[in-house]
């Protein structure tokens, strides 16, 4: 029986992993994927991060873990899909958990929900059929792949804007197509964005539809205050249209509004005692890396308190 399961090893659940450890709690963590880090590990650059200015994501998600192995917290691979709560018997002690991965089972006093979030799909024609054969969600990953070519990217927010100053660099043109006529972005990634001679801005406009034939040739724009449509002829189309909590395997376990985003104050209680949240699946106004290091470091805290019975 831990005293605490951080689920997720983004910034939130490092974070959370290092204030555990500091404070002597038997902890674990449950990652799903093979490296840590999360969201991070696919940027480029982290420039708002104090201290760090123009880190590497990569990097900056491998000095996370650093620090947490550094402190001895103890990592297993799994994706977490279930977690049942254990009655505690006739006597009054608070219930404990079981978390079920496709890994093995664990049990423990505490959870901290760190399990942050993920890109979301257009939903239209072309997006699967041509998912790794042009349409991408990751410029870092995948933007050398169209050095000298034309790309698309969708989208109007940091991430959007991001990919399109990183795209420009090697891409012979790129289109940002956005649906509305001002951009989501911070301010100091539009100017840098409008300052570069290949980007081209299609305002007022949704992608309907990625046409090719063994790759991407072309996408079906509309314009939505118009109704005008055209064929932009690229080879690429990079989807940024924003993320989506990673909390579905919850549902029930802890209060959600109605996109999924777990609700909870600065201290991650959740509806259910003992069950914490961390990180950008926290309902919240400011997703980063500085709020999610911040949360996790928070719901430890909160955690203590718990164990303790304050
Ligand atoms: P995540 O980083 O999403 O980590 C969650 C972890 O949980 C992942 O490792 C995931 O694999 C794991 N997980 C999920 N479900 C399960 C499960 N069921 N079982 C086990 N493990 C699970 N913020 C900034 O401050 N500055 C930036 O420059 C910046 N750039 C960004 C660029 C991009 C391209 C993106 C996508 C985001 C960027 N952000 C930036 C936002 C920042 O990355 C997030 O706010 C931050 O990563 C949130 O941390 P997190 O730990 O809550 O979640
Ligand atoms: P976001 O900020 O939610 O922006 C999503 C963009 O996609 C918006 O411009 C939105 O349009 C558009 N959009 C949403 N659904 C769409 C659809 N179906 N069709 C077409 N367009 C659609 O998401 P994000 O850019 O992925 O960023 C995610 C989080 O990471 C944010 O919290 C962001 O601040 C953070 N982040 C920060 C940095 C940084 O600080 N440097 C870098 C990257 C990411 P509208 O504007 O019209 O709503």
């Amino acid at each position: 029986m831990r005293d605490l399961i951080i689920i997720g090893s983004g910034p939130a659940g490092l974070s959370a992993a290092v204030y555990a450890k500091r404070a002597g709690l038997d902890v674990l963590v449950i990652e799903k994927d093979p490296v840590s880090g999360g969201q991070i590990l696919i940027t480029y650059e982290v420039d708002n991060y104090l201290g760090l200015p123009g880190i590497n994501g990569f990097d900056m998600g491998m000095k996370f873990r650093e620090h947490a192995d550094k402190l001895g917290a103890e990592f297993a691979e799994g994706t977490v899909t279930a977690i049942e709560t254990v009655d505690p018997g006739s006597d009054s002690k608070a219930p404990t958990f079981k978390v079920i991965t496709d890994n093995g089972e664990y049990e423990t006093k505490t959870i901290i929900l760190a399990t942050g979030a993920s890109h979301n799909k257009l939903g239209i024609k072309g997006e699967e059929e041509f998912t790794g054969k042009g349409v991408s969600y990751c410029a870092t990953c995948d933007g050398a792949f169209f050095r000298n070519k034309v790309a698309v990217v969708n989208g109007g927010g940091d991430v959007a804007v991001e990919d399109a100053i990183f795209l420009a660099r090697g891409c012979s043109k790129v289109y940002l197509v956005h649906r509305r006529n001002e951009l989501r972005a911070a301010k100091i990634l539009q100017d840098e964005l409008l300052s570069l001679p290949n980007v081209e801005l299609v305002w007022d406009s949704i992608v309907e539809e990625v046409k090719g034939d063994a790759k991407v040739s072309s996408i079906t724009v509309k314009n939505v205050k118009t109704d005008e449509k055209k064929e932009i002829e690229t080879d690429a189309l990079f989807v940024a249209i924003g993320i989506h909590p990673l909390t579905e395997a919850f549902t029930g376990l802890a209060e959600m509004d109605e996109t999924g985003y777990i609700i909870a104050g600065e201290d991650g209680a959740t509806s259910t005692p003992g069950i914490f949240v961390a990180g950008d699946s926290r309902k919240k106004r400011l997703r980063q890396i500085v709020t999610a290091v911040a949360d996790g470091a928070n719901a430890v805290t909160a955690v203590q308190d718990f164990l303790v019975g304050k």
